[in-house]
């Protein structure tokens, strides 16, 4: 590759994935032009060499992204320069190293700062939201995404023992106000486990990721299993407590050079590294002991 000639970057579409990315575009793009297969072009705004490039093909939640977007400035995928094709699915799947690491080594650049910066109309739109809830009375805002089983791509084995995340938002209802956020179509995907432990949702995709990324930053605390709220509650700032169950472990996903002052997690010991999308694993944690983690976890943030 010539030194400053531009490059077009194909890799995992998911919101996640391409946050995981950005980091290493970013040093990218100081130096040439990029042009990012996306469908979250949101997750582009504050780099100033790249070009999104619109990703078709993508699963339903990318493609909503897409159709709702104010955002007129794609390009047409480029042609005559060279493409960066990154998967980090080997890698992780053989368990050889974590995300960080092989999306280091593939875009040979280093993971020196995972920030996203979050717009302020984003902001304006996340404190509109978070205004119009009812029955507040004083209390905290906790966002909460509740594991999903998604007919797509179906994943059941890393999300959290089902008790869990109903557990912790119960017994802190006092202090905290539970909002639950997602992006959920029930042809396609539905809750995995109990519902009903929120006050109020946002579970049909009302807020775009900017808006969502906002209102993680906005919340006093954030509550998940592994998703891309894990990478985007680093990359914004945002205080969040992941509940891990099988499959995926912290390892694989959690890494020092997210910033991770401000997250802390639990895994089920000893951990299932099946390896398997749907194997059942063993999650035996008891909810009083992730509770007591969480509580630990907000007794840090005391004023
Ligand atoms: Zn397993």
């Amino acid at each position: 590759m010539m030194a400053h000639e531009p490059v077009h970057v194909a890799g995992h579409l998911g919101l996640g994935d391409q946050i995981y990315m950005r980091p290493f575009i970013r040093r990218i793009q100081e130096k040439r032009q990029v042009f990012v297969e996306t469908s979250f072009p949101q997750l582009w705004w504050d780099m100033p060499n790249i070009k999104c490039v619109k990703a078709d093909g993508g699963l339903r939640t990318q493609a909503k992204n897409i159709r709702r977007v104010d955002f007129c400035d794609w390009h047409g995928e480029p042609r005559g320069i060279n493409t960066m094709r990154i998967s980090y699915a080997h890698d992780h799947t053989n368990k050889r190293c974590g995300i960080i690491a092989s999306l280091s080594q593939q875009f040979q650049q280093p993971c020196d700062n995972f920030e996203w910066r979050v717009k302020p109309e984003w902001m304006t739109e996340a404190a509109d939201f978070v205004k119009s809830l009812e029955g507040r009375n004083g209390r905290k805002i906790g966002i909460v995404r509740p594991p999903t089983y998604r007919e797509e791509w179906p994943c059941p084995s890393r999300n959290s023992d089902p008790r869990v995340i109903p557990h912790i938002a119960q017994s802190t209802k006092d202090e905290i106000m539970w909002v639950a956020i997602g992006d959920i179509d029930p042809r396609f995907e539905r809750i995995d486990g109990d519902e009903g432990y929120w006050e109020a949702a946002a579970l049909k995709g009302e807020l775009h990721v900017g808006a969502l990324a906002a209102l993680l930053l906005l919340a006093d605390i954030v509550l998940a299993s592994p998703c891309f709220v894990l990478p985007m509650s680093c990359a914004v700032g945002a205080r969040a407590f992941f509940v891990f169950g099988g499959y995926v472990h912290p390892r694989f996903v959690i890494d020092p050079r997210m910033g991770l002052e401000k997250i802390e997690w639990i895994e089920p010991s000893p951990f299932c590294n099946c390896v398997t999308n749907q194997h059942d694993c063993e999650k035996s944690y008891r909810p009083e002991k992730a509770l007591a983690k969480f509580n630990e976890f907000r007794r840090r943030f005391r004023d």
